[in-house]
């Protein structure tokens, strides 16, 4: 047993085989001699039959459980594997080029996936990270063990919020080499339930893949071939999440509202089918968050006012009459589509820049939103003008269409500053605790291995906001991870906070620390932290 100490980036804890994900990325393949070229292409062609064929299997038992829609998903995977230009590249680079066949599949795999990811239909797009997953599959099966991603802890350098939500629902747990935990690869996890611990450094690459590894995210720790004892406490562990899911969803009718009858919406952080739909069973009151951007986080150009529909329709067309906070996109920063590489701009700012495109982004999201209450969320805003060129370019686009709630992300510490003045021009505040803990503190968001939100510079901000919103009679959400935190929920809703916005799958777990709270008692503890500050809480609206 040996302990690898790393930082927790999604809580629960998960232990399985290792899936070393791409060791072999950049290293130097050996050279086939001529005479085996043959037998290599062969066996590569061979592991992308049984790639197929895992697929295949797969989808039928997905079909079993009712599945439909994931089962279209996974056969379309045994179409690429099958895929006759697939194999020809194949062939080409080990018959050619003497490549190795596992190093050919990836390559191969990873050629066609740049073909597909300049292609202009957003789905088709999209699949580029599922020839890359082929390609992966297939080379696992070289290794001579039949090695499925899905029975893994998934052991990795790093990875982006595309590959963890491409990869996760057939991962138990995942450990990276580098990562932040605000990045946004441990937000999808954390959305979908996945321990995770980042930082870990070099040394988690020496795992070996098929070792037995266990990913604790409640410690931040990865310890390789854990003993008896440990493994038994991580398989308690996953029943204990179970269970808690379960009566998470047996009380999903019943409101958030502390011992002493204080009120919270909770609402979830969704901008997927598969997270609303948990979301929903969880007792979530609507979506507080749709981070739209990680939709389209492939896309070769702006995507059109049909492109976007055709996405985000799917979603929202699920929460008729229910609240939908559709933010608009957050491009910039770990979220840069092949399209805006080398742009330091981020978030409202990149899209002001481009009037035409902030257009047809306006227009799609009330189309796609029509039906339900619909929110529009403006990131990383830095000043009260931002919210006005917004509602300026919605007068031009809404013709006659009713005209949604406005609201501005406080994430920024000029926004927070300017709290006042952009409530002023806003039907809402939602305050992203990820940025603007990062900010305020001078901290590397991809890097990050802390959110200490509760530091007084950040808590006073925070506490500042809420009461501008109130002042201005607006609601004011908590939507960035904070929000689901065990240490800083209660100093949240201490502060008069009315909504909190959650990953989908710790939507029921926040609601019922909320049950078990004391409102009076919260803002006891936010008025102590505060007082360090110099700030002071006041009441909500
Ligand atoms: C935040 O910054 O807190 C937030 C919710 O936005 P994101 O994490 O998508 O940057
Ligand atoms: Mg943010």
């Amino acid at each position: 047993m040996r302990a690898l100490p790393g930082v927790s980036a999604a809580p629960g804890i998960a232990v399985g085989r290792a899936v070393v994900l791409d060791r072999t990325r950049g290293h130097a393949s050996n050279l086939v001699r001529e005479a085996d070229r043959a037998g290599e292409a062969d066996r590569a062609r061979d592991a992308l039959r049984r790639a197929a064929s895992d697929l295949e299997t797969l989808a039928s038992q997905l079909r079993t459980e009712g599945r439909g829609d994931d089962a279209d998903i996974v056969e379309t995977g045994v179409l690429m594997a099958m895929d006759p230009e697939l194999i020809a590249r194949v062939d080409t680079l080990v018959l050619d080029s003497g490549i190795e066949a596992a190093d050919a599949l990836r390559e191969a795999a990873e050629q066609t996936a740049l073909e597909l990811s300049v292609l202009l239909d957003p789905m088709l797009a999209l699949r580029a990270d599922d020839v890359r997953s082929v390609g992966r599959r297939a080379a696992a099966h070289l290794k001579g063990d039949a090695l499925h991603v899905s029975e893994g802890v998934l052991i990795a350098d790093s990875l982006g919020p595309a590959d963890v939500a491409e990869l996760a629902p057939r991962v138990r747990g995942i450990a990276l080499a580098g990562g932040g935990v605000t990045a946004h690869a441990a937000i999808v996890a954390r959305s979908l339930g996945l321990p995770m611990v980042v930082g870990v450094g070099e040394g988690l690459l020496e795992i070996e893949d098929g070792e037995e590894v266990l990913v604790d995210g409640d410690r931040g720790v990865v310890v390789r071939q854990p003993d008896a004892e440990r493994a038994s406490l991580a398989r308690t562990d996953t029943e204990r999440r179970r269970s808690a899911r379960e009566i998470a969803i047996a009380r999903r009718l019943e409101p958030a509202r502390t011992k002493d009858g204080y009120r919270i919406r909770v609402l979830a952080n969704a901008s997927t089918v598969a997270e609303l739909e948990e979301a929903t069973r969880q007792g979530a009151e609507g979506v507080g968050l749709m981070r739209t951007e990680l939709l389209f986080l492939e896309a070769m150009e702006w995507p059109s006012h049909a492109e976007q529909v055709s996405v985000l329709r799917p979603v929202l067309s699920r929460l008729q009459g229910q609240t939908a906070t559709v933010r608009l996109f957050d491009f910039g920063g770990d979220k840069t589509p092949p399209f805006l590489r080398g742009i330091t701009a981020r978030g409202i700012a990149v899209m002001l820049n481009e009037p035409q495109a902030l257009k047809a982004h306006l227009s799609a999201v009330v189309d796609a939103g029509r039906g339900a209450d619909l929110r529009l969320l403006v990131p990383m805003v830095t000043s009260a003008a931002d919210i006005r060129s917004v509602r300026d370019t919605l007068t031009l686009v809404l013709e006659g269409r009713g005209a949604p709630m406005v609201g501005a992300m406080i994430e920024t510490p000029e926004a927070a500053e300017a709290a006042r003045e952009i409530a002023g021009q806003c039907d809402f505040l939602s305050i992203g605790t990820n940025d603007l803990t990062q900010l305020v503190l001078g901290l590397d968001r991809e890097q990050s291995r802390k959110a200490p939100v509760l530091d007084p510079r950040v808590l006073g901000l925070v506490a500042a906001t809420v009461q501008a919103g109130h002042d201005a009679r607006i609601p004011v959400d908590v939507c960035g991870e904070a929000a689901s935190d065990e240490n800083s929920l209660p100093i949240i809703i201490g502060l008069g906070t009315d909504e909190l916005s959650v990953a989908a799958a710790r939507v029921g777990q926040v609601r019922q620390w909320v049950r078990e709270l004391d409102f009076a008692e919260c803002r006891r503890r936010s008025e102590a932290l505060l007082g360090q500050s110099g700030h002071t809480s006041r009441q909500r609206v």
